[in-house]
């Protein structure tokens, strides 16, 4: 796929058009999940015949498993640029990451904060405790104004934000947030779930407190994520799975839990979606400064001139005054569903969006877009020609329609 920036597992595959023939597939869909790189998989094969139980064995395999899954929690303090004596934490996900923390916010610290535009992993994770939404203003600025009021009005332990939307792309001004949360005693997490993947943290220099992202949407496949930030809360906190590994002591009169990630990775943990996050970080770090966001930033130019020369396509956004954005683009497309949209595009042309609310039914509502959208994001996988395929075949569609019936699944077409 010429023009790409980093080869990416899939690259090639190729899938069926409806009425025959073939194409190669583009992926337009790694806001949802990002396909692993070719450096993951070479890895995570390398490490294979190595898998041993982690932390639990005196075998080779498993001292090697214990080592690189160590090494693997120190390449992503380093690639997230992580104070010294930060905890980096595996989790399932971003999901996982996220509901850790909102177990381990002090009882009696204050409410915690976040707008109402959160994906729902970083919304309904909080009320659970006692939190406060507010609701996202037209422009950025204002937006800041009511999270400097929410802030002043009643103590705030923690402001929970995104890092970047997954829904239209838009960038979140980090540090202005977190200076006015720590301004007013509150710490702040970053769901950088979709930030990491196209934009360099650096947790020091931005001074947020804690960090969550999942691996699958950096690189690397399904089943680990991680949060990464002060120890205090984190070892203070119940464990968040409770069982082997997370104990150091346990008799009938009670427990003694470890300090540490252990205290919160109960169970066996996922060595390989260690080893491939850490990979994926590697692999991320030695691209040249800007590189990442150079890709993203011209593609999203290019599918964002094509789509605004259509009259029935509309372009969400949050803000009318956000000027920088990771390379996703929400858009709906007049009189279509954008389940049907979804449907056309992946039938007769091989390209795959996603449609539908992005687990944001909030932000969609306010947006005016109750019944969904259509969003296509990019990654270092994309290359100008998926994106001219998605521009080309959305032209077609509002130019001469489309059929209402294509098939919901793939008609026992599988590898
Ligand atoms: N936050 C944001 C901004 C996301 O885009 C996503 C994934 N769509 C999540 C959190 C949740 O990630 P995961 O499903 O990997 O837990």
């Amino acid at each position: 796929n010429a023009g790409s920036l980093l080869p990416v597992v899939g690259q090639e595959l190729r899938v069926p058009l409806v009425g025959g023939g073939e194409a190669r597939y583009a992926n337009l869909d790694y806001g949802a999940t990002a396909p692993a790189l070719a450096t993951v998989a070479e890895r995570v094969t390398r490490v294979l015949p190595y898998y041993g139980s982690v932390h639990r064995g005196s075998g080779l395999p498993a001292r090697v498993s214990t080592a690189l899954y160590e090494q693997s929690r120190q390449a992503l303090a380093r690639f997230l640029g992580a104070r010294a004596d930060d905890e980096v934490i595996f989790t399932r996900n971003t999901t996982d990451a996220l509901n850790l923390l909102a177990g381990a916010v002090p009882e009696g610290a204050g409410d915690v904060l976040f707008l109402d535009s959160e994906h729902h992993a970083n919304l309904l994770p909080w009320r659970r405790r006692a939190h406060r939404a507010v609701a996202f203003a037209p422009t950025l600025e204002l937006t800041l104004g009511r999270l400097r009021d929410a802030l002043a009005a009643g103590p705030v332990a923690l402001v929970a934000i995104t890092g970047a939307s997954n829904v239209t792309g838009e960038l979140l001004p980090l540090e202005r947030i977190v200076a006015l949360a720590h301004g007013a005693g509150a710490r702040v997490v970053v769901d950088a779930a979709q930030l990491a993947p196209h934009v360099r943290v650096d947790l020091e220099a931005l001074g947020a407190d804690y960090i969550a992202l999942s691996g699958h949407k950096l690189y690397a496949p399904y089943g680990a994520g991680a949060l990464v930030g002060r120890r205090d809360w984190l070892d203070a906190a119940a464990p968040h799975l409770a069982g082997g590994g997370a104990v150091r002591e346990v008799t009938w009169e009670g427990t003694e839990w470890h300090d540490g990630p252990a205290r919160h990775e109960g169970g066996t943990p996922n060595l390989l979606g260690a080893v491939a996050i850490a990979e994926a970080c590697n692999t991320l770090d030695a691209l040249p400064a800007g590189a990442l966001e150079a890709h993203d930033h011209s593609l999203r130019e290019l599918l964002l001139a094509r789509l605004e020369r259509l009259d029935a396509v509309r372009v969400a956004r949050i803000w009318a005054d956000s000027s920088a954005a990771i390379g996703t683009v929400a858009f709906a497309v007049e009189g279509y569903a954008p389940a049907h949209v979804g449907a056309y595009l992946s039938a007769e042309h091989g390209v795959g969006v996603r449609d539908g609310r992005f687990c944001a039914h909030q932000l969609l509502g306010r947006l005016g877009l109750p019944g969904g959208a259509l969003r296509a994001s990019f990654g270092v996988g994309t290359s100008a020609d998926d994106v001219e395929r998605l521009a080309e075949a959305v032209e077609r569609l509002v130019r001469e329609g489309a059929r209402r019936d294509y098939a919901p699944g793939p008609d026992g077409w599988a590898p």
